[in-house]
């Protein structure tokens, strides 16, 4: 497998530091707020790493982080150290606690990371739950000499680490012509960052925890170092992100990984490109960061947007319309159709030579544009139908695009008895139940049209 490095900026071989087992990280989702298509562009992006892998044979241990503290609102200024904790504020706009907020959008993220088909890593790991391990690590860089403290918290002195700027481009004599916003005038280096902050004086937050240095919270990039190596160790394989998390948030976590353990953090850093919407700038102000729920509102599959996704390379800025999405389900809708439709055979084997070229493109830096171009290439050879359908099945535990599930010519029991409660409902006229079982339904992938007599008619979505 070929993947492009963002450390070397060069397109590398891929071969794991234990050949038993593959270890992966993936920076998650900060639970302030619904997860949007950006986020589950990259989120795409660790699932075709994470598959590809298992395409070739490996063994992989996968991690995933939710940021449930400590990042601030100051991070989309190019500053993480400054601004308000999402989770905090969105606790007060909200009326709860930040451990409710935090739970209530995990369930969401949860419920769409299933929509979306990701396969699970080993384990989610929460902030909150390795506050220990946080404090440890800044302990040892402390005893390292790699810290300082200020009136708002414990720093980390990117002067004293001499490759810091390896990952971003930013070192501590260039940064100034960065976009840093107003220099905090107690940092020694405008590129020095938080490690633990403190609660501020007076102030109670909903989330902070003592600490040798004084009540508080850790920096958002300690959290995905100390989670990192106490669940993978000090060298990982892969770690994977937005483009966005680049230039801070990653070349911070190197820098306290390394000055702690001495050792060489991530072997291969993996970045997805931004998205954009309708040619312009994606974001929640704009109204356009629309989430999975909104996607599903205007009558579309969450794996037409996987395919979407797919249509372009993770290194290519990708732009999303409706026409674009509309364009992908109906690929799908037609893919599934044929699928349907092929005589089938439990012995036929697979088409080695399509198997072969599609292994190619995914292992050529994730190639998935071309990937699918293979399988519509071998959706018009001359290849049997039984052949072609197991085929399309082994390529499909890369794409993710639920081939499997969509072949059921049945419509299966669980949905067929949904209806009939959602029937039962209706003639009792207990209206929310009924309308709560039809939206159940949609989100097992069936639409009801209701007849005459409380008779009624399921059709597949797509
Ligand atoms: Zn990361
Ligand atoms: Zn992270």
């Amino acid at each position: 497998m070929k993947l492009y490095n963002s450390l070397t900026r060069k397109i590398e071989d891929f071969s794991p530091l234990n050949t038993e087992m593959v270890t992966m990280y993936a920076c998650g989702p900060t639970v302030y707020d619904h997860a949007h298509i950006g986020n589950f562009r990259t989120y795409t992006l660790s699932d075709l790493i994470y598959r590809t892998l298992l395409f070739n044979d490996h063994r992989v241990k996968f991690i995933m982080n939710l940021t449930d503290v400590g990042h601030l609102t100051g991070d989309n200024l190019g500053d993480a150290d400054t601004g308000e904790d999402r989770m905090e504020k969105s606790s007060a706009k909200e009326g709860k606690s930040a451990i409710e907020i935090a739970n209530y959008y995990i369930k969401r993220f949860m419920q769409d990371y299933e929509k979306m088909n990701f396969l699970k890593p080993e384990k989610f790991t929460r902030a909150t739950e390795y506050i220990e391990e946080q404090i440890k690590l800044v302990k040892i860089l402390e005893e390292k000499g790699f810290t300082y403290t200020t009136t708002d918290g414990v720093y980390f002195d990117t002067s004293k680490f001499e490759s810091y700027g390896q990952l971003s481009g930013y070192t501590v004599e260039n940064v100034m012509e960065g976009a840093r916003v107003e220099a905090n005038p107690e940092k020694k280096n405008p590129t020095d960052f938080a490690l633990w902050k403190f609660s501020p004086i007076g102030v109670k937050r909903s989330q902070e925890w003592p600490s040798p240095w004084g009540t508080g919270f850790p920096g958002w990039h300690l959290e995905c170092s100390a989670m990192s190596l106490t669940e993978l160790g000090n060298t990982i394989d892969i770690h994977v992100g937005g483009e966005d998390l680049r230039m801070v948030h990653h070349q911070n976590e190197i820098a306290q990984s390394e000055c702690a353990t001495g050792k060489k953090f991530v072997r291969y850093w993996v970045h997805g490109a931004h998205m954009m919407v309708d040619g312009g700038r994606m974001g929640k102000s704009l109204g356009n960061a629309y989430t999975l729920t909104d996607i599903e509102k205007k009558g579309f599959d969450p794996m037409a947007l996987r395919y979407f996704f797919m249509t372009s390379h993770y290194r290519s800025k990708l732009n999303f319309t409706w026409e674009g999405l509309q364009s992908a389900q109906n690929a799908l809708k037609k893919l599934y159709e044929l699928a349907r439709s092929y005589s089938r055979d439990p012995s036929a084997k697979v088409s080695k030579d399509f198997i072969k070229k599609f292994g190619e493109k995914i292992n050529d830096d994730l190639n998935m544009p071309e990937a699918l171009a293979v399988v519509w290439e071998m959706i018009k050879a001359e290849v049997g139908e039984p052949e072609k359908l197991a085929t399309l099945l082994k390529m499909d535990t890369v794409l993710g695009l639920r081939m499997e599930e969509n072949l059921a010519l049945e419509t299966p029991q669980k949905v067929i008895d949904m209806a009939k409660t959602r029937a039962e409902y209706r003639r009792a006229g207990i209206w929310d139940k009924a309308d709560q079982a039809r939206k159940q339904l949609m989100d097992m992938g069936y639409e009801i049209e209701d007849l005459p007599d409380g008779k009624f008619k399921l059709k597949r979505k797509i």
